[in-house]
């Protein structure tokens, strides 16, 4: 999980903040999921056509945003899928725009407000079937959204007659009251018929709505504090618990009580429908481009792995890392070498491909570079791990 977010961090290093982070959520009620589901069968029952709708929906979506360019051209994206407890699965994605949102551009990509069901009757019946929070507070205090009686969302949120940006976090989104042409609608909680307005609306984007039919929460990341959290936010990885194995058993063998690995376990919970997206092989995480980790350590101090009989060999032949394979190439590569002495250790991944054989071999794809001849510069990003001021 951790190398996830520091790859998340090196395109912010990079490119600077995401321009959008936007959450999509497997609707049950796809016609692509329920035209398959055989008689008396509810959604819940065929995980393995719910994982495989999602996985090309959210293909799709992704195409839609990097490929078909909808709100601009993409300088790089990333996505990671999680699953609520028991649940569906749903997917966080980051997204760099070549160029960034200006703050004036944002009420054109994104709406916090009930459509007008007069001018769009298909995007009002989405959103208020699917961006509609809660709601909770008193008119809903068993809402899963609530904790110690107040909204863990920050539901309902502050009417507004314009988008402001000078915040931290998130933007505040228009929300317009009704005096002011905002929309309202009656819902129906708990038997009870409560007037819902333009506070209650998950932030969402008209297109996507639309073309996906499904919980999309677009938000659009307006400072640099956000970023690190979204980017952990967006890797924080399943629930985990470490438990203990006993045998009760008196004639068992005795328990070495040192043997921490034996006496302790990391126990996961995995959901049939993670279970289902995982045998089917599909990814957790894609990101494009790609993050090259680059090592760091002293002369002669990397990590070597050996066995008994390799162990003499190993001392003498320390397979090479990507830092002395990048010495050895600035320093014996006639062709390359040149140019290469130019690089820095990060940008080697730019120019040349890590391989198998643990030697830097120059890329052959890519864009020409004029400096040198068969040289190709890619996308790739280079990441190197920290190193403590006390080594
Ligand atoms: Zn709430």
């Amino acid at each position: 999980m951790q190398e996830y977010i520091q790859d998340a961090l090196t395109f912010v290093r990079e490119y600077g903040r995401p321009c959008l982070f936007i959450t999509f959520t497997c609707n049950p009620k796809w016609p692509e999921i329920t035209s398959l589901l055989l008689p008396g069968q509810n959604s819940i029952h065929r995980h393995d056509i719910t994982a495989r709708v999602f996985r090309q929906k959210l293909k799709s979506l992704i195409s839609f945003i990097t490929k078909s360019h909808v709100f601009g051209p993409t300088r790089c994206w990333m996505y990671s899928v999680e699953w609520q407890k028991r649940g569906l699965p749903h997917a966080h994605i980051l997204v760099w725009f070549i160029d960034k949102i200006r703050p004036e551009e944002i009420d054109s990509i994104i709406s916090a407000e009930i459509p007008d069901p007069s001018t769009d009757q298909l995007l009002f019946d989405i959103v208020t079937t699917n961006m509609i929070h809660g709601p909770c507070g008193t008119l809903n205090s068993s809402s899963p959204c609530m904790a110690d009686g107040k909204c863990t969302k920050n539901f309902p949120k502050d009417m507004n007659n314009d988008t402001v940006t000078n915040v931290d976090g998130y933007p505040i989104y228009r929300r317009r009251n009704p005096e002011n042409g905002g929309q309202s609608f009656i819902k129906n909680i708990n038997n009870t018929d409560i007037d819902i307005d333009n506070r209650w609306v998950v932030p969402y984007s008209p297109l996507l709505s639309k073309t996906y039919n499904a919980h999309i929460n677009v938000e659009f990341c307006s400072s640099v504090k956000s970023i690190k959290y979204i980017c952990k936010y967006v890797h924080k990885g399943s629930d985990m618990a470490v438990f203990r194995v006993e045998n009760t058993n008196v004639n068992a063998p005795p328990v070495n009580k040192n043997d921490e690995i034996t006496l302790y376990q990391i126990g996961r919970y995995i959901s049939s429908n993670e279970a289902a997206w995982r045998i089917f092989g599909f990814p957790i995480h894609e990101r494009d481009p790609a993050v090259v980790q680059l090592a760091i350590h002293l002369e002669n101090g990397q990590r070597v792995f050996f066995t008994n009989e390799t162990a003499i060999d190993r001392a003498i032949n320390p397979p090479k890392t990507t830092l002395t394979a990048f010495l050895n190439c600035v320093i014996v590569r006639d062709d390359f070498g040149a140019f290469a002495r130019t690089l820095l250790y990060s940008q080697v991944p730019r120019y040349f491909t890590w391989t198998q054989t643990k030697t830097w071999m120059p890329r052959k794809q890519g864009s020409p570079v004029a400096a040198c001849l068969n040289l190709f510069k890619s996308n790739a990003l280079g990441r190197l791990f920290t190193v403590s001021p006390r080594h």
